[in-house]
């Protein structure tokens, strides 16, 4: 028996995902596989090689994966499928295109954002935005599987995998890579970041002008709630939530946040959490560790004065 983890890459370098998804994968105790894609990867295949648990680094590299399409990723998995028990990769925005469309072309049901691993074959994984935790038996002979990273500890680094090349299919160019737009940020990466500062649709238009000054002198990354993006104060790609980034910080500040389910759904495995509302009966209080009953126009300021 053997485990396949897809890893991600973030251009040439591998995203850290990859040390939460074999670290999840060590629940077999069986040989680890990662499958590292790209054009130039080896920078991020001898990373791979180095994360303990990891048996076999495989690298495959072709031109049409400079910019991986989510077709071309299928039939390189399924190119090798065939020597697997177990096919797992992150419940990323990737991983929830590719791993489902995985096993609809090999008939088996996969199970998505798990957040235990009871080796063999039962899972915990979260269902109505993570009121309720269901346990689930899978006795099919191939289990593939999406593991939600921030539930699995990453593996250290220290191993020595063998780096094994294999040869890529040829794209089906069924879709074409145009461009993409990436919003670059000198601050910590909202799904890895230490500390994480969010704000409601209530900061407005001074969500950036509010936020920022306080998520330097923490290092943190910035976050924001559906609604606040909703209403274009906010980029799409801080969204936290059910439907946006789930984050396990440290410390997570919401500011001017409600506190509905979907976005706690993204923020529930943060350590410590801190909230700022004026309202004393705003629901984010039932999982704030600390709460401040403020206005946020003057506890923002007040808090960034107190740092520096
Ligand atoms: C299918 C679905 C998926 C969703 N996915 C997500 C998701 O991924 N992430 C997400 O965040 N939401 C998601 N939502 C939306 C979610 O239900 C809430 O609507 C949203 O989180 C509310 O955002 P908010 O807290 O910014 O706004 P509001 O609900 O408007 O809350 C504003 C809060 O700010 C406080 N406030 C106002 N002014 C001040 C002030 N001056 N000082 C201090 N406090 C103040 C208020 O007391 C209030 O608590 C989803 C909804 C659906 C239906």
């Amino acid at each position: 028996m053997s485990i396949l983890v897809l890893a991600e890459l973030d251009g040439n370098k591998l995203k850290g995902l990859a040390a939460h998804v074999v670290s999840a994968a060590t629940a077999w105790q069986q040989p680890i596989d990662l499958l590292v894609y790209g054009r130039q990867v080896d920078e991020a295949a001898k990373e791979a090689a180095g994360l303990s648990g990891v048996a076999r680094v495989l690298v495959a590299q072709a031109d049409h994966f400079a910019h991986p399409l989510v077709e071309d990723v299928q039939d390189l998995v399924l190119s090798i499928a065939k020597e697997y028990n177990v096919i797992m990769g992150a419940h990323s925005v990737l991983g929830k295109s590719v791993i489902p469309a995985i096993a609809a072309r090999l008939d088996v049901a996969p199970i998505t954002d798990v957040v235990e691993i009871h080796a063999p074959s039962t899972y915990v994984r979260p269902e109505y935005a993570g009121n309720i935790f269901s346990r689930i038996e899978n006795h099919q002979s191939l289990q593939i599987v999406t593991v939600r990273n921030t539930a699995f500890r990453p593996v250290a680094a220290g191993g020595n995998a063998e780096v094994v090349s294999i040869s890529a299919p040829a794209s089906r160019a069924l879709s074409r890579w145009i461009k993409e737009d990436i919003n670059h940020s000198d601050r910590p990466e909202l799904g890895s970041a230490r500390v994480v500062i969010a704000g409601g649709r209530s900061l407005g238009e001074s969500f950036e002008a509010l936020l920022s000054p306080i998520a330097e002198k923490l290092d943190a990354a910035i976050g924001a709630t559906r609604a606040c993006v909703d209403a274009g104060f906010a980029p799409n790609d801080l969204q936290v939530g059910q439907t946006g980034t789930l984050i396990a910080p440290d410390l997570y500040i919401a500011v001017g946040i409600s506190g509905a389910m979907q976005h706690i759904a993204g923020i529930k495995d943060s350590k410590v959490v801190v909230a700022i509302n004026h309202d004393p009966d705003a629901p984010i209080f039932k999982y704030a560790d600390y709460g401040v009953i403020a206005d946020l126009f003057t506890a923002l300021p007040e808090l960034d004065k107190a740092l520096q």
